[in-house]
């Protein structure tokens, strides 16, 4: 290793985090030295955020480091899971100081928050004109047999999303000029895209009481097939009841819904709970302060159906949405 990496790694990697007692040996070895709690199930994620894939090049580093992070604490609240410790894995294109304080800031600031430590990682440089990426491994636990998986939705449980859906699929519209919204309302959504709020304490709550869950990455429409596909059945979904904000709503879409059941990048969890678990999970949420919505009903029938606010069955078309068929090109990427 250069002495550059190794002065990048120490100024803008080691200093500024939370220490746990559960990390034996940290950043600076071969390897980092951990301890699991016993009784625990391990739980492990990796995402990668590519420049020009995953967010536009324009983004500032502070909300690059925000959502390396966030994306990945999103995973370990759709399995209930309680994040511990992440690895990075950083390729960048040359060792920009204002570019790495400022991505430091973003990602410690959230991992504070967490109290997640970054125990170790890679640093190395991109060839010319190669994106920037950053890849981070989360760690965490829960009990064992508690996760939140994708597979045990059953006939009759509500459909349940946290928060409001769409407001980043809206804020990257606005990005890319086809809206042009009040500036208070663009800055709402931006933030929305550019620094999303993983639900990990709702994930936590919602341990042996939802019956399976997903973080939305992709839209809803995608994410709740996955969990409809995983445990075989399907839904009815009651568009009206798709949460959206105030800001998206001021937007006056005419298809506003679709956007809103379609859009990624707003990283709420979806999930199923059964009728005696309701309560519980509805005061355990309001304890949080996590607004919830029921939007529709696990059934029998495979696949989704969407109904409007006249019980009529209508389509979800992504017409006029096609950047969401090739994520890739969502941010204008040119690979
Ligand atoms: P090695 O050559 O043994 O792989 P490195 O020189 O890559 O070690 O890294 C030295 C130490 O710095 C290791 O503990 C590694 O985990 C850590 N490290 C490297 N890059 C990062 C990074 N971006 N964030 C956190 N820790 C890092
Ligand atoms: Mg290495």
């Amino acid at each position: 290793m250069s002495s550059s990496e190794f002065d990048i790694i120490r100024r803008y990697f080691t200093d500024q985090q939370p220490s746990r007692a559960d990390v034996i040996l940290g950043i600076g070895d071969d390897a980092a030295l951990l301890r699991p709690s016993a009784g625990q199930s391990l739980v492990v994620s990796t995402d990668t955020l590519v420049s020009g894939v995953h967010f536009p090049v324009d983004t500032t580093p502070e909300a690059i480091g925000h959502k390396a992070l966030a994306v990945n604490l999103s995973d370990m609240a759709a399995m209930g899971a309680e994040p511990a410790w992440f690895t990075l894995a950083i390729t960048l294109p040359d060792s920009n100081e204002n570019w790495l304080t400022k991505f430091s800031q973003g990602l410690f600031a959230l991992a504070s928050e967490h109290n997640v430590q970054l125990v170790g990682g890679d640093t190395t440089r991109s060839p010319q004109n190669a994106p920037l990426s950053i890849t981070i491994q989360i760690m965490g636990f829960v009990p064992e047999r508690h996760a939140l998986t994708r597979d045990g939705a059953l006939v009759g449980d509500g459909v349940y999303v946290t928060g409001v859906l769409g407001d980043a699929g809206a804020g990257l519209r606005v990005k890319q000029g086809q809206f042009k919204p009040p500036a208070s309302v663009s800055k709402l959504l931006l933030g929305k895209l550019e620094q999303p709020v993983p639900r990990v304490a709702a994930g936590l709550a919602l341990r042996g009481l939802a019956t399976a869950a997903i973080d939305i990455s992709d839209g809803l429409n995608a994410d709740l097939d996955h969990v409809l596909a995983a445990s075989n059945v399907g839904a009815d979904i009651h568009i009206d009841d798709i949460p959206r904000s105030d800001a998206f709503q001021s937007l006056k879409l005419t298809d506003g819904w679709q956007l809103a059941a379609s859009a990624g990048d707003d990283y709420e969890l979806c999930f199923t709970v059964p009728g005696m678990h309701e309560k519980e999970m509805q005061q355990k949420l309001d304890a949080l302060g996590c607004v919830y919505t029921k939007i529709g009903i696990v059934s029998k029938q495979e696949g989704v159906r969407w109904y409007d606010e006249s019980g009529n069955k209508i389509t979800l078309s992504l017409t006029g949405y096609d950047h969401f068929e090739n994520k890739k090109q969502k941010f204008g990427s040119e690979q």
